[in-house]
């Protein structure tokens, strides 16, 4: 192949780009090199365990279509998602990966699941009698995973059936790949349910003899060996979300910058957006920027009488939000920035510049978790490092 048509590709790919950018309202940049770094470092501390790679909700709201692949390429094997759509996504972007899927096996959904090789995690004895009735029926051991839940009450057999069911394995008709549960308490440090989750879990996978077990998602990884198993799952870690301080080091991965669209001056004692919740204290200017609550910047980040809005940088400088967020915008307090220093069509930085996933969460009321899997499907995406 000559290198011309590709060169004219990457062109084209380059201005269609360009356009994308010029044309949104805000610009999420998306760091594929760091993604890949988190698991390998992830990798590297919890070997000789296997670090599988979480990638349910559009992994995390980065978008599966380049995170998986960039996960592959760093050396992740086992992937998880939630929904089997997710798993079909996954799939066709991977055609080697092993693919488990965590929300179980849907009603009559066995013969999908088993023409694209996805393993459902088999929660609950009608899940685990339709996959048999299913393998009997074909011929097949098709293997996939049992979730056994140790103590969240939310997903997977009680440990009676589980015990039951490691007794009676041979009548199964498939040979289990893995067994796991999961931690409702790995990023509350010293919480007495995850030690007890560990012992019961360490019981059950014992009588399961010869079959890997998984425990730890990222938080988890972290809590030591005993933890580990045969194969962990981090999911926010890779993402640059931290759910626990103190962690390896791992890098960002997001930045998120919104456009300002309008720099106005409203004087002292005007109040700013909807239900009037801020009033100016002073003259002020103001910077509204092209990002809402329908774009992932929560209602709760916004700014009142009572209390202060979250940050953003501008021009080098944290300024707060003033008034509500409202769906398609925000409004800055950028009195405190030098006299024609912001312009139309600046930025202001919502993550990345020393504000973390983490940072803006906690700020708004909620978890990294959610600010990630509410970012916007109105920004315009940079992936850069892949
Ligand atoms: C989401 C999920 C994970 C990953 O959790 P993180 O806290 O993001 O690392 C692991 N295991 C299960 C069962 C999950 O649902």
């Amino acid at each position: 192949m000559t290198g011309a048509p590709q060169a004219a590709e990457s062109r084209e790919d380059e201005e269609r780009q360009a356009r994308e950018e010029r044309e949104a309202g805000a610009i999420l940049t998306v760091d594929l090199s760091a993604v890949a770094d988190n698991w390998r470092t992830l990798a590297a501390l919890a070997a000789p365990a296997e670090c599988a790679a979480v990638v349910k909700a559009n992994a995390y709201g980065l978008g599966i279509a380049r995170v998986a692949p960039a996960l592959w390429q760093a050396g992740a094997r086992t992937f998880f998602v939630a929904h089997f759509k997710e798993a079909l996504e996954l799939r066709a972007l991977l055609p080697e990966a092993m693919i488990y899927v965590l929300n179980g096996l849907l009603p009559e959904t066995a013969p999908d699941h088993a023409a694209a090789h996805l393993r459902p995690v088999l929660g609950s004895v009608p899940e685990i009698t339709e996959w048999s009735d299913f393998c009997r029926d074909q011929g097949a051991d098709l293997p996939t995973a049992i979730h056994v839940d140790t103590g969240m009450n939310r997903l997977g057999l009680s440990v009676d059936e589980a015990v039951q069911l490691a007794g009676t394995r041979r009548m199964l008709g498939f040979t289990p790949s893995l067994v796991m549960s999961h931690l409702a308490c790995a990023d509350t440090p010293g919480h007495p349910l995850t030690g007890r989750q560990r012992a019961v879990f360490a019981d059950v996978i014992r009588r399961f003899r010869g079959v890997p077990g998984s425990l730890a998602n990222s938080a988890g990884t972290l809590l030591g060996r005993d933890f580990r198993f045969e194969l962990v799952r981090p999911g926010i870690f890779l993402y640059g979300g931290v759910a626990i301080t103190g962690v390896p080091p791992l890098r960002p991965v997001v930045r998120l910058e919104a456009k300002i669209i309008q720099v106005s001056r409203v004087a002292a004692g005007e109040t700013v957006g909807y239900g009037a919740a801020e009033r100016l204290k002073r003259p002020s200017r103001i910077a509204t920027v092209s990002i809402g609550y329908a774009d992932g910047l929560f209602r709760a980040a916004g700014s009142s009488d009572l209390a202060k809005g979250v940050e953003a940088i501008v021009a080098g400088r944290r300024c707060h939000l003033v008034g509500r967020v409202s769906m398609d915008l925000a409004t800055l307090d950028i009195t405190d920035l030098p006299e024609g220093s912001v312009q139309r069509g600046d930025v202001a930085v919502f993550l990345g510049d020393g504000i973390s996933v983490d940072d803006l969460a906690a700020r708004s009321g909620t978890i990294g978790y959610e600010v990630l899997t509410s970012l916007g499907a109105r920004y315009a995406r940079r992936y850069i490092g892949g």
